[in-house]
């Protein structure tokens, strides 16, 4: 007897659904799930071996831990002490230093109904708005980029839209290792019909970039410069739409003006590409009948990140390909719910249903619902700013959930510093592989996929039910239960009584009720039975929202887009005589963040078992590197030393780095965060990952 659980790959933004297969002796396997219409049956190589992360349970949590200093060692608690110790220890900051002293830092890997529950915990009820998430490190320029332009954060289009286009621009991004099913949906269109165009810009030869009709390996921080470039092409050659320009935008004159200012073998000049190639751009583009754009962490990752969103939406605005079959703008969510996560507003600067905190009447709607007098008007702190804010003690104590920041978050030394500072580390967690358990006070066992019940939406605005086929390991819980506890040691308990985690659910989408992101015609009911549904969903009789602005109408005020001018210009630290290169840092095919669970799979790590450092020839050469050789990438940040890669896949002047490894995995000698800027975004507050001035040396 096999027992079958249809359930949704817990990595990245692609959401493909799984089926997993349980014997009655307990071992399981895993295959797509072929009525998935996101994956249709199809899993990449991190979905197959997921089965390898649930049974091998040798490096999991088990019970709560707690010490009364860090010379202590941690030593095993009850539940109840755990929780009573974190509830006193909050509430004695709160008093005496006010709510905005504690915060909680969590994770796009979350469920949406553990999203919810801790943002109504802090919001509602501790009065502070200092919940940010690792999602402010992946697509919050897209975001802000969405809000500006479109009056909401909402990805138009559908991965159906795929087989329906005949040009991609795919810009920052390397899906064929990072969302590698919706790659193979666009590479098998391509098969199928050879005229369809791929472009793809990226510093990096990548998989995806090898199989480009045009591969545009700009200088990092040039991304403005060459759209503004392809927009001009666009509009001097007639290939845009006036009456939707005229009918259904604004802001397209001045746009015009600007982008005419640059000269065309200028902007070639600066993007270090040839005027041809943004001359064959053009002619890919404005010959199109459906064009799509996917960008991912090489835009958003940016601390020009909302300026580079912008100016790849104006592409869509100016053209018309946008709301209609096979064409729009389609940001590539980097992990599996960071959409669910900004739905319930697990953001510091958002509240539930993609209210925003900034608006008074937001907050009283929220305030009611939640039945408090009033939220806190104050914005939370953002994932960096958190960490400097307990450096210096303007914050001082954190509960982190689900992430490992002393790895993935840029210029780590900060964040290490700030752990140290902190009065007061919790650590909610499957693994005992986070490197941050070094610095906790309290260790809270979280239940891992299959062990608990919950949603997720994806890229596509789709929402998945993931199923429970497994009980959690040793006195494991689920997060949202233990949020749901400490809110009751917190005197909170009741505004926090929900029987199960559909209720949670239920409660959140009853918030969603006549806003843009309606899905209150959702349960976990009526996704556990009839599968899979795209927002909005507004009724129990939707079948959800394949396509938005269909109508040419618009969520802003005045129902037109916003074609937005932004400046071209880098704001990236400079390059100097000393620190020469651009580090650039990214995913490799197999492996997931950093490692805790992918890391342990021997069929993942056969890939590519080590970092490395890829370089160009000619940079090599300079510095006398050979391959294999061990180097040191430096600056005044910090270093790291891993055996280097030479390939001319890498533009000349630009290093790369993967961003996976850290102390527990290797060492932190190949930790790429060791090196990365922590200027961010003024908008976003998304750090600027993607552009780091660095020296190498052979060690
Ligand atoms: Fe999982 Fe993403 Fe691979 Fe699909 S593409 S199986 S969601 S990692």
């Amino acid at each position: 007897m096999v027992e079958i659980h249809k359930t949704t790959c817990c990595y990245c933004g692609v959401g493909c659904g799984v089926l997993v297969k349980k014997n009655r002796d307990g071992r399981i396997s895993v295959e797509g799930d072929p009525e998935h219409p996101s994956s249709k049956g199809m899993l990449c190589s991190k979905g197959m071996n997921l089965h390898y992360t649930v049974m091998d349970t040798s490096d999991r949590l088990l019970y709560p831990q707690m010490r009364w200093n860090r010379q202590a060692a941690l030593q095993r608690v009850t539940w109840d002490t755990a929780l009573e110790r974190a509830a006193a220890v909050f509430k004695t900051f709160i008093d005496k230093y006010g709510p905005d002293s504690v915060g909680f830092y969590a994770s796009g890997q979350c469920l949406t109904e553990e999203y919810y529950v801790v943002n109504k915990l802090i919001k509602g009820f501790i009065g502070s708005n200092n919940l940010d998430t690792n999602s402010r490190l992946c697509m919050s320029s897209a975001v802000v980029g969405y809000k500006m332009a479109l009056g909401e954060d909402s990805v138009p289009c559908s991965y159906e839209d795929i087989e329906l286009a005949d040009c991609f621009l795919v810009a920052g991004a390397n899906p064929a290792w990072n969302h590698p099913i919706v790659f193979r949906r666009m590479e098998a269109h391509k098969a199928a019909n050879p005229r369809v165009k791929f472009i793809v810009v990226d510093p990096r030869r990548t998989d995806t970039a090898r199989m480009a009709d045009l591969h545009l390996q700009v200088k990092p921080g040039t991304d403005v410069v060459l759209l503004n470039a392809i927009a001009k092409g666009l509009i001097s050659r007639g290939y845009i739409d006036e009456h939707f320009i005229k009918n259904h935008t604004e802001g397209f004159d001045s746009f015009r003006v600007k982008v005419a200012e640059r000269d065309m073998r200028e902007a070639a000049k600066i993007c270090g590409i040839s005027l041809h190639d943004i001359h064959q751009a053009v002619e890919y583009i404005g010959k199109s009948k459906g064009f799509i754009s996917m960008w991912a962490m090489g835009f958003n990752q940016s601390v020009i990140g909302v300026n580079k969103n912008l100016a790849l939406l104006n592409l869509h605005l100016i053209t018309g390909h946008i709301g209609k079959p096979g064409s729009g703008p389609f940001s590539l969510t980097g992990q599996p719910n960071a959409m669910g996560g900004r739905e319930v507003g697990g953001l510091s600067n958002l509240l539930p249903a993609h209210r925003n905190l900034a608006d008074p009447q937001h907050r009283q709607e929220v305030a009611d619902f939640w039945g408090v007098p009033s939220l806190n008007p104050k914005p939370g702190y953002t994932a960096t700013e958190m960490f400097q804010a307990l450096k210096d003690g303007r914050m001082k104590a954190i509960w982190i959930m689900c992430t490992n920041p002393l790895v993935s978050l840029p210029n780590v030394q900060l964040v290490e510093e700030a752990l140290k500072a902190a009065k007061f580390v919790v650590v909610q967690d499957v693994s005992n592989r986070s490197d941050t358990l070094a610095f906790a006070d309290l260790v809270l066992p979280a239940a891992a996929w299959g062990e608990k019940t919950g949603t997720m939406t994806n890229s596509e605005r789709r929402v998945s039910y993931l199923n429970k086929f497994n009980e959690p390991v040793g006195e494991a819980l689920p997060d949202s239960e233990i949020i749901v506890k400490f809110a009751h040691k917190m005197g909170f308990g009741h505004a926090f009584n929900y029987p199960h985690s559909a209720a949670i659910y239920d409660e959140h989408v009853y918030l969603t009720k006549g806003t843009n992101v309606d899905m209150s015609g959702l349960s976990h009911e009526r996704l556990r039975t009839q599968g899979t549904l795209q927002w909005p969903v507004p009724a129990p009789q939707s079948e959800g929202t394949p396509r938005l602005f269909t109508d040419g109408q618009f969520f802003t005020t005045s129902r037109k887009a916003q074609i937005k001018t932004v400046p071209d210009d880098n704001q990236s630290e400079a390059l100097s005589d000393d620190l020469p290169l651009v580090l650039t840092t990214g995913r490799i095919r197999d492996q997931w963040h950093t490692m805790t669970k992918t890391g342990r799979v021997n069929k993942l790590t056969q890939h590519l078992p080590k970092a490395f450092l890829e370089i160009h020839p000619a940079d090599a050469t300079e510095r006398g590197i050979k391959e294999s050789n061990i180097v040191v990438i430096q600056n005044g940040r910090g270093e790291v030393q891993v055996p280097a890669k030479i390939t001319t896949d890498i533009r000349q002047g630009v290093v790369f780095l993967p961003m996976h490894w850290g102390k527990i995995l290797q060492s932190n000698a190949a930790r790429a965060n060791n090196l990365t800027s922590d200027l961010i975004d003024p908008l976003s507050k998304e750090p600027d990952f993607k552009f780091a001035a660095v020296q190498v040396t052979k060690f």
